[in-house]
């Protein structure tokens, strides 16, 4: 059977409520599903309460937002409690970071004569962490962009006229919360990191000496190569190996659920080695 242990919800910057998702998963003949929306912890409880009653398996997790030297990476948290109380209070400022971030990449396109409005955002994304794919979103639904491509590009990517930065946690803060909340820390999609994969091994290597558990290897994005790759150094450094679609609905509509159908399946067992590891962690 398959699992989809990346997947957004309409708590970050997904199109489908956690109830849709469950849906999907079951039709899509998953067994296991993870909730890794940026950031944010909301939606998780949903996600648990519609896996019980359709008999799905759900791990808890999220996805978020890190620096580490000049990487922008992602890292995923499984298995955190999500009522951590030190976890919320963390993510708090993640979440504070992004709404005086979005503000500022408002005024930013205001400045550059658009018509779009703060309020105009905030009831597009409710009820969920905003991000930039929402503002893509605005754009297109004003006609200044077709595409969410274009909005990246013309306006939002690094280094575009409307681009801002937001506050991030170092990799090691992040890897060490996730420890705290009773989570194993995966890097997600090490693939999209940078065009070349040299810089690779020395990154993972010392995401490890920072406490890093597991590489996310099965990917949409990964090719053959890149997945050897990533197995080679999983083996090397004795982690745990994930993988998802990272469906996000209508945000990205290049990207299916995983299923044998929609012809991307991370096997099962990556479920039952993850779920080893965190009963591993949370009995040390
Ligand atoms: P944010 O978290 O608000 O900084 O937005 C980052 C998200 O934007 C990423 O997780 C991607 O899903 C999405 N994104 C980044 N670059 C692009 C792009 N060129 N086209 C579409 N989506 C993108
Ligand atoms: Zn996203
Ligand atoms: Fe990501
Ligand atoms: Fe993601």
């Amino acid at each position: 059977m398959c699992v989809d242990l990346h997947i957004h919800s309409i708590y970050s910057d997904g199109t489908a409520f956690p109830s849709e998702l469950v849906k999907m998963a079951v039709d899509s003949g998953l067994r296991g599903i993870s909730l890794t929306d940026h950031d944010t912890v909301d939606g998780i409880d949903e996600v648990i309460k519609h896996g019980k009653k359709n008999h799905i398996e759900v791990i808890s997790g999220l996805e978020i937002s890190v620096i580490h030297r000049e990487f922008s990476l992602h890292i995923l948290g499984y298995g955190i409690n999500h009522h951590h109380t030190g976890l919320t209070d963390w993510l708090a400022k993640l979440q504070h970071g992004r709404t005086s971030r979005n503000e500022l990449i408002i005024e930013k396109l205001q400045q550059l004569g658009l018509d779009v409005t703060n309020d105009e955002l905030i009831s597009l994304s409710r009820p969920g962490q905003t991000g930039r794919p929402h503002i893509a979103r605005l754009l297109m639904d004003k006609g200044v962009v077709k595409t969410t491509n274009d909005a990246f590009k013309l306006y939002l990517r690094k280094g575009a006229p409307a681009w801002a930065s937001r506050f991030a946690y170092s990799a090691s803060q992040s890897i060490e919360m996730i420890h705290k909340a009773g989570g194993i820390a995966v890097l997600a999609h090490p693939g999209q990191i940078a065009s070349s994969l040299k810089c690779l091994p020395l990154l993972i290597g010392e995401l490890v000496e920072r406490g890093l558990d597991g590489i996310e290897i099965y990917y949409p994005g990964h090719s053959d190569t890149v997945k050897k790759d990533l197995r080679k150094l999983a083996g090397k450094y004795n982690l745990v190996v994930t993988g998802g679609s990272d469906y996000h609905g209508t945000n990205k509509t290049y990207t299916k659920m995983a299923g044998i159908r929609n012809g991307f399946c991370p096997p099962d067992d990556i479920l039952d080695h993850l779920l080893e590891k965190i009963n591993a962690l949370q009995k040390q």
